[in-house]
């Protein structure tokens, strides 16, 4: 068994998400491979996606580019297990309002049926860590890092709610797909990075 993690290298932290997959396939003893992608067949050639956190309106416009957004969703269509974070978050969203600017009109693969709300709890000054709860992944304690973070305002009944911080949806699943406010790949823990390579070799 061997899985090829690739994360979407178009602006963001796509270092940290690269460091945190390696650590998460040592830990879980797979042997694999972990590939920064941007063009629509590195896109095709990998069993595991993570859109990093960055600026969603920046990694949206720069990969209309050469079909790159169109190849994405058509992957996490097909079934391919994604993360996405923060920014990649913003990205999977069906339906995005700014809390300053309102409607965004920005460019969203609209995998997951939510509405979103973007710079929700504040600019980066207001970013902060607290320890979360993913009970409905089998994690009791994460440690929750928000950097001008989104939340999520409704979700279609499809939708699996996976943590909650103050009275706001900040992780969700639907199938294949996990979408988080906060960052796993700056939390100190692999804990998410290895549920979506799990993911993988089921
Ligand atoms: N505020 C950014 C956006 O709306 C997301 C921030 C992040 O990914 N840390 O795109």
């Amino acid at each position: 068994m061997s899985v090829t993690v690739g994360v979407l290298s178009v602006q963001g932290d796509v270092y940290e998400n690269v460091v945190a997959s390696h650590e998460a396939l040592n830990e879980m003893n797979i042997s694999g491979d972990v590939i920064p992608v941007k063009t629509p067949s590195a896109i095709s050639d990998v069993d595991v996606m993570i859109i990093p956190g960055g600026e969603s309106t920046t990694i949206g416009l720069l990969t209309l580019a050469g079909d790159t957004l169109a190849t994405l969703g058509e992957r996490i269509r097909g079934g391919m297990p994604t993360l996405g974070v923060c920014a990649g978050l913003i990205l999977l969203a069906g339906d995005v309002t700014d809390r300053m600017l309102g409607g965004t009109g920005q460019p969203l693969l609209k995998v997951l049926d939510i509405k979103l709300e973007r710079n929700s709890f504040g600019r980066q000054r207001d970013s902060f860590e607290t320890t979360l709860s993913l009970e409905p992944l089998g994690i009791a304690d994460f440690p929750g890092v928000f950097i001008r973070a989104p939340s999520i305002t409704a979700v279609s009944p499809d939708i699996d709610v996976i943590s909650v911080y103050d009275n706001r949806i900040v992780a969700v699943r639907r199938d294949n797909i996990i979408g988080t406010s906060f960052h796993p790949e700056l939390s100190g823990s692999t804990e998410l990075h290895k549920y979506l390579i799990r993911m993988a070799t089921k």
